[in-house]
């Protein structure tokens, strides 16, 4: 009976993108889990049973996971990019709550590299002072919450990421939160849309907010937006070190 959890990140796309230690723990699990996209990146083999799910489901799929652990299955619970960031650790970490059995099993959480620090990557160095970082999507939160933090991170002046910026569920919101950017940092400010990033389909592009539409961001898209001192320089966008 030596189970064990892991729940591992995968990176934004490319495989040279996956670190070591998720690799290792892809070769010595019995099972994989996950929403059906991301197990979709692991190569099949004997000896290893796939998992798949719906994305809606994380709570089941964070119980059945530590179920098997604890009947002594090599489990890996995958997400994209990092497992902290919007993604399964957390919900593992609920599931947990209450069940004193499941805490005394072998758990690690093997960090990943997260889209918006690929799509930072990508496009220079937009995110080099402080930064933070906003899940848009209201399936876990009221969007008036989502739009206070914007306007609160915006009137801070720091950098900000945006993950799931627009889904087919809730085309406004979008619209909304570059109006609020635009009231709250000005029409000239950077904003960097960065699709597939890693991948073959990527694409990173770079406009003023003043040119920012909606249709530019769609679920496959980290969108970062710059503080008060983030420019161009050639090809490339970055934020100085220091503050404006
Ligand atoms: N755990 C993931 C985020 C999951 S939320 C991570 O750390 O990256 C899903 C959102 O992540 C997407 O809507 C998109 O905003 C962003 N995302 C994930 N992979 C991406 C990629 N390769 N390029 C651009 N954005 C990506």
């Amino acid at each position: 009976m030596n189970g064990w959890l892991c729940i591992a990140g995968l990176g934004p796309g490319d495989a040279n993108l996956v670190t070591p230690e998720v690799t290792l723990a892809l070769e010595a699990a019995t099972d994989v889990v996950g929403y059906i996209p991301y197990v979709a990146r692991i190569a099949p083999r004997a000896g290893l049973t796939l998992h798949p799910s719906d994305n809606r489901v994380e709570m089941d799929r964070a119980r059945a996971a530590l179920a098997m652990a604890a009947a002594g299955r090599r489990v890996v619970v995958v997400s994209s990019g990092d497992p902290g960031v919007f993604a399964m650790a957390s919900a593992v970490f609920e599931a947990l709550e209450g069940m004193p059995t499941w805490q005394q099993l072998d758990i690690r959480v093997l960090p990943g590299i997260t889209a918006m620090l690929a799509a930072a990557a990508s496009a220079g160095a937009p995110l080099g002072h402080d930064f933070c970082a906003i899940n848009l999507s209201d399936n876990l939160k009221p969007a008036s919450l989502i739009e206070a933090r914007v306007r609160a991170a915006a009137g801070a002046d720091f950098a900000m990421a945006f993950y799931n910026p627009r889904s087919a569920s809730r085309p406004d919101t979008f619209g909304r939160i570059l109006a609020v950017l635009r009231e709250a940092c000005g029409p000239g400010r950077l904003i960097t849309f960065a699709r597939a990033v890693s991948t073959p389909q990527e694409q990173i592009h770079t406009v003023t907010l003043a040119e920012a539409t909606p249709e530019m961001a769609d679920m496959r898209t980290v969108v970062l937006v710059g503080n008060a001192a983030t420019r161009r320089v050639g090809r490339f966008v970055y934020t100085p070190r220091s503050a404006a």
